[in-house]
């Protein structure tokens, strides 16, 4: 009766390593990508059929397999060009190649049945936002016109390195509409840092592609939508009838048969990596499926990641070569806008515990009395990092994590920000009773509360007084308040702007010509080698917020202004951050890097351990390098693979579990993930060791961005 054998990826409750597939029986052959249901011990699953040749071990007697349970004949079977991508995520990033396809596919499928998604295929799939919008066609200025002719004629990857308002928005835009255009069954993947972060993009696109190509042409993909509108999104997507797919990280596994351009709008930023399960990142797979399933590939930033722009190097005389990927450079910002001016206010000159120092205070001051707008940057929520006692130096401790709890005055709690333990502010200090309780430090709540005494009596030009608003995570927890908060910015309801680096980001304010960054030293000192990349890129972005409408501008008469109030007014970061010189910024650290043999002059990989104590985490990872030491594993003879020790991570408690983690680094990317997965099963041998055995957790991070 049942005549074929299937392999199936699925989740499985506990990974048993990678490339797993479990066999069983059908009535009829299945192609390789088609959706089925199986049992799993007790349960239904879903999963998808693999192609035999990636199925290993052994293979059961067919007379004993179990049968499959039911075939979604409503979706086309998944094509090879997603079946290698998934399989290349789940080999490059450690992890079962069943969890990755599933996590890839949208969550409602794993839980309808066959008849319940025919019956979802037979509505109509509805697009993003509605189509009532005016094609508009703007003249590409010089620089974007360049861009596009050569990303038109040549095969890329491009970095597309504009400057924040250079108009890399409008060329995305072009390609796309050229791209669909030229061919009637192509797509296109857009992506996107935080989709809710910027929800004009998405009327851009739909503005511009609805009218041209449908109603149902743009759809969007992300975990802020509910589970029915991501299956609509998905199908729709897969079945060809979405053109363009406009999304975040997880985007970068929609099914996307026509898939011939992709872009990766703020390629630098570092939401595109996944923290969680397969810790893959969004970008560096978008240039790895560009180049499988031959579409093109735009990288797009004012501020790229050191990685994206030495691969963009161009060839010189003892590199002949240069990178791989085609540098394009937009320096200009749209109508001859220019760039903020940066201040620098050195706060050694102030006096001690100053906040808003004078001359700043005076520039917003001004800023509110002329009508403009104003957004300061604090990259902390809450009111105080930390309540401490003056009498016996008691500190607001986590109880579970090694961190401060952080004091939110709004609601009057403390709250861990690790893992969430929320206790009421206590009147007296908990250990000696003092009443003599205080915040040290400041965030974005005491910011905002600072600004509306000192701006108490300033008045607008209508003569009412200043309106000060904050958007952090605290402010925009409810759905839709993020959205509603920004459209009061945009619609001028706002004077001065408080909030996280949520308000720095992609957001085309027209009205802001003051930002200023009040605390931004804790990164310069920071153990983290990327952390004064980060700091810079999210610098410029915040400076190119302002001054972003030239017209507005040259009306107001005034420059727009990027403040920075720092104990190292001088320090390199803020040298270039002056000069918006992003190159000279690049090269310095990219000497730097070279220097040390730091990505992208090198790559590197982390295991994690988490246990009841550090010596139980440390002591899982230092048996398993011996154990890789002992197996004489790719790369260590020879040391071109070299393993740390282990170390404890900076928040090494987290919830009452310890957290350890080695770095191991090579300067071939190959031999890096030859030597990660010999060790693999390594790693899951010394786990299952008595000593170890059920009192560690281990996971892997390829290319960690935090380490
Ligand atoms: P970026 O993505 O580089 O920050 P955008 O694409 O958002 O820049 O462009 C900045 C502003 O300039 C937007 O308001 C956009 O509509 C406008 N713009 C872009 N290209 C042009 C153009 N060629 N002519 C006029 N305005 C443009
Ligand atoms: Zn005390
Ligand atoms: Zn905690």
């Amino acid at each position: 009766m049942h005549s074929a054998i299937v392999h199936v990826a699925l989740q499985t409750p506990s990974h048993s390593g990678v490339g797993d597939l479990l066999s069983y029986a059908s009535e009829r052959p299945l192609p390789p990508g088609t959706l089925v249901r199986v049992p799993l011990g007790t349960r239904e699953v879903l999963g998808v059929v693999w192609d035999a040749d990636e199925a290993t071990g052994e293979l059961p007697d067919g007379a004993t397999l179990r049968p499959i349970a039911g075939v979604l004949d409503g979706v086309a079977p998944l094509g090879l060009p997603w079946r290698r991508l998934v399989a290349f995520a789940a080999r490059y990033y450690q992890r079962a190649l069943g969890e990755v396809a599933l996590a890839a596919l949208p969550p409602q499928l794993r839980d309808l049945r066959p008849e319940q998604l025919a019956r979802r295929l037979r509505r109509p799939a509805k697009g993003a936002g509605d189509t009532s919008d005016t094609i508009e066609n703007i003249a590409l200025t010089a620089e974007q016109e360049s861009a596009r002719s050569r990303i038109s004629s040549e095969k890329g990857p491009f970095l597309l390195f504009g400057s924040t308002g250079s108009g890399k928005t409008e060329v995305y835009l072009r390609c796309v509409q050229e791209m669909l255009e030229a061919d009637p069954t192509a797509q296109a993947l857009v992506m996107v840092p935080e989709i809710n972060l910027t929800p004009q993009l998405e009327e851009r696109f739909v503005g511009r592609f609805a009218p041209r190509f449908g109603p149902g042409a743009v759809v969007s993909l992300h975990s802020g939508m509910t589970n029915p509108q991501r299956l609509a999104s998905w199908l729709a997507a897969h079945s060809g009838s979405a053109r363009i797919v406009l999304g975040t990280r997880m985007a970068v596994f929609a099914s996307l048969p026509g898939l011939k351009l992709i872009v990766v709008d703020e390629e630098h930023d570092p939401s595109y990596k996944q923290q969680e399960g397969a810790r893959y990142s969004a970008r560096d797979l978008a240039i790895w499926r560009g180049r499988e399933q031959d579409a093109k590939v735009i990288l797009g930033s004012a501020t790229p990641s050191l990685e994206s722009w030495y691969a963009s190097r161009p060839p010189t005389a003892d590199d002949p070569e240069g990178g791989r990927y085609v540098r394009l450079h937009m320096p200009s910002r749209i109508g001859a806008g220019a760039l903020a001016r940066v201040r620098r206010v050195d706060m050694n000159q102030q006096p001690r515990r100053t906040v808003f120092s004078a001359p700043l205070l005076q520039a917003i001051t001004e800023r509110v009395a002329r009508g403009e707008q104003s957004m300061i940057l604090l990259n902390r929520r809450g009111y105080a990092p930390v309540l401490h006692c003056v009498d016996c130096g008691w500190k607001s401790d986590c109880p579970h994590c090694s961190a401060h709890q952080v004091f939110h005055k709004t609601d009057r709690t403390l709250r861990c920000h690790h893992c969430g333990y929320t206790v009421r502010v206590p009147y007296h200090c908990p250990t000696c009773g003092s009443p003599d309780i205080h915040p040290m430090g400041r965030g974005t709540e005491q910011l905002e509360e600072q600004l509306g005494d000192l701006l108490r009596e300033v008045l607008r030009p209508d003569r009412t007084p200043a309106r000060i608003a904050r958007i952090d995570a605290d402010t925009t927890k409810a759905k839709g308040a993020l959205e509603a908060q920004l459209a009061q910015v945009h619609s001028g309801e706002v004077d001065v702007l408080v909030g996280t680096q949520m308000i720095a980001k992609g957001h085309d304010f027209r009205r802001i010509t003051l930002v200023a960054a009040v605390q931004p030293d804790g990164a310069l000192f920071s153990s983290d080698f990327r952390a004064a990349e980060r700091l810079f890129a999210l610098l410029m972005q915040a400076a190119g917020r302002a001054g972003r409408d030239a017209a507005y501008m040259a009306a107001q008469g005034t420059p727009c202004e990027m403040w920075v109030q720092s104990f190292h007014p001088k320090h390199a970061v803020f040298e270039a951050l002056r000069t918006h010189d992003y190159e000279a910024f690049a090269a310095q650290q990219l000497k730097e890097r070279e220097e040390a043999a730091m990505p992208p002059f090198s790559y590197q990989a982390l295991v994690r351990a988490d246990a009841r104590t550090q010596e139980v985490a440390q002591g899982f990872l230092s048996a398993a390098t011996a154990a890789a030491h002992a197996a004489q594993l790719p790369g260590l003879l020879d040391g071109t693979v070299v393993l740390f020790p282990p170390v404890p991570l900076t928040v090494q408690r987290v919830a009452n579990v310890e957290r350890a983690q080695m770095l191991m680094e090579s300067s071939s990317r190959a031999t890096l993930q030859r030597f990660l997965a010999a060790w693999q099963p390594v790693l899951q041998a010394t786990r299952s060791q008595p000593e170890h055995k059920g009192l560690v957790r281990w996971l892997v991070d390829v290319d960690p961005l935090a380490i």
